[in-house]
């Protein structure tokens, strides 16, 4: 296992900037996953990692070695590193152990080999599939084979490229679970590219957002959750609303969930941002006072979505409740944030 250090690196595809100024640290043995929309740039950060792509700037380090400047580049194949490309890429034509075999070289003997094949394969749980081809595994199947493959060298890191995307929702929960699980067991530096928020948010140590060829904040699951440094990063890793409010010259914060007689004039516009699950609604009055009426409801089963209509504000706020539903579509409910204050200054009055 071994940590990583990534700085300012740039990458340009012709004259068009890919990567930019991106600054990225992750832990000897950390489980590491990239978020961010389609497009920011992700897998060509991996391809980079990796030693496919050649930055126009920055380094990279692996440990204390520098692997990537613009003036020395480390082979792909010296990197020590496994490499799940999307979809897997297991070569159609060879078998499960040759395919696992692959990356072994011609240096060590038969037996070893064997042993090695054989070792991976009851390690993802597949031992006595060694002679079927790759069309003949399930999705969950080819993506624990395409792992095996990728860890079968003792890689010191191993980089994922949205290894469960092309699994249906019944099977990636377990699979992503396993697969997880079976890197952390072997203290495997894992950088894994994903769409997922949930991916993300279970199976990472240190969740990095992307946006446009940058990282923009990293963090644990709960920093970048809790702690989001803008309304739009705040959505990379969940549900939020943003409600126009105004801080007072003596530092305090009003909004339509602190108090129902609208906002002052003195003080600053901003914005809070709240998560849905934050917004307490009940039936009965609350201290706090504020009431709202509920314009829509969700129903998920584990929870809902309710839409609140507040006095004096156009703008819907959603709220999460959990347990039975015992609301009703027109009803005055009573609201009260339970969170911490997130505020964000500038333009109170979008929509
Ligand atoms: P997705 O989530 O859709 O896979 P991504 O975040 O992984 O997207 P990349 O695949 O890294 O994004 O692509 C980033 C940008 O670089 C895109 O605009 C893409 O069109 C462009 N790009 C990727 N590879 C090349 C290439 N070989 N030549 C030119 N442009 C490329």
């Amino acid at each position: 296992m071994t940590s990583l250090e990534i700085r300012d690196l740039g990458v340009k595809f012709e004259s068009r900037e890919i990567l930019s100024k991106l600054n990225l640290t992750i832990e000897a043995g950390a489980f590491a996953a990239i978020l961010g929309p389609s497009g920011c740039g992700k897998t060509t950060l991996l391809r980079t990692i990796a030693g496919l792509i050649t930055p126009a700037e920055g380094t990279i380090r692996f440990g204390k070695q520098l692997v990537s400047v613009s003036s020395l580049v480390l082979p792909p194949h010296k990197r020590n590193i496994g490499y799940v490309p999307q979809e897997g890429g297991l070569f159609p034509h060879l078998t499960v152990a040759e395919n696992v075999g692959f990356a072994l070289g011609k240096k060590i003997s038969r037996d070893e080999r064997q042993s090695i094949i054989e070792s991976m394969l009851t390690l993802v749980g597949l031992s006595g599939f060694e002679k079927r081809l790759p069309q003949e595994l399930s999705g969950g199947q080819q993506t624990r084979i395409a792992l095996a493959r990728a860890l079968a060298m003792k890689p010191a890191m191993v980089l994922l490229d949205e290894p469960f995307a092309a699994l249906d929702q019944a099977l990636r929960a377990g699979i992503s679970e396993e697969v997880v699980a079976l890197l952390k067991s072997t203290n495997t530096t894992t950088v894994m590219v994903t769409h997922d928020r949930e991916d993300a948010l279970v199976s990472a140590d240190v969740i990095a957002l992307m946006r446009s060829g940058s990282v923009v904040q990293s963090g644990t699951p709960a920093e970048v959750y809790l702690k989001p440094i803008s309304a739009d990063v705040a959505e990379s890793t969940g549900d939020v609303v943003t409600i126009p409010a105004v801080q007072s010259n003596e530092g305090r914060y009003f909004s339509v969930l602190h108090q129902s007689e609208g906002l002052p004039q003195d003080g600053s516009k901003g914005e809070l941002l709240v998560r849905p699950e934050e917004i307490r609604v009940s039936a009965h009055s609350t201290a706090s006072g504020v009431t709202a009426t509920i314009s829509r409801i969700n129903y998920y089963g584990h929870d809902a979505l309710l839409e609140l209509e507040f006095a004096g504000m156009a703008k819907l706020i959603r709220a999460r409740v959990a347990g039975p539903m015992n609301f009703e579509v027109g009803q005055t409910v009573f609201v009260e944030h339970q969170g911490p204050i997130r505020w964000v200054s500038g333009n109170a009055t979008r929509e």
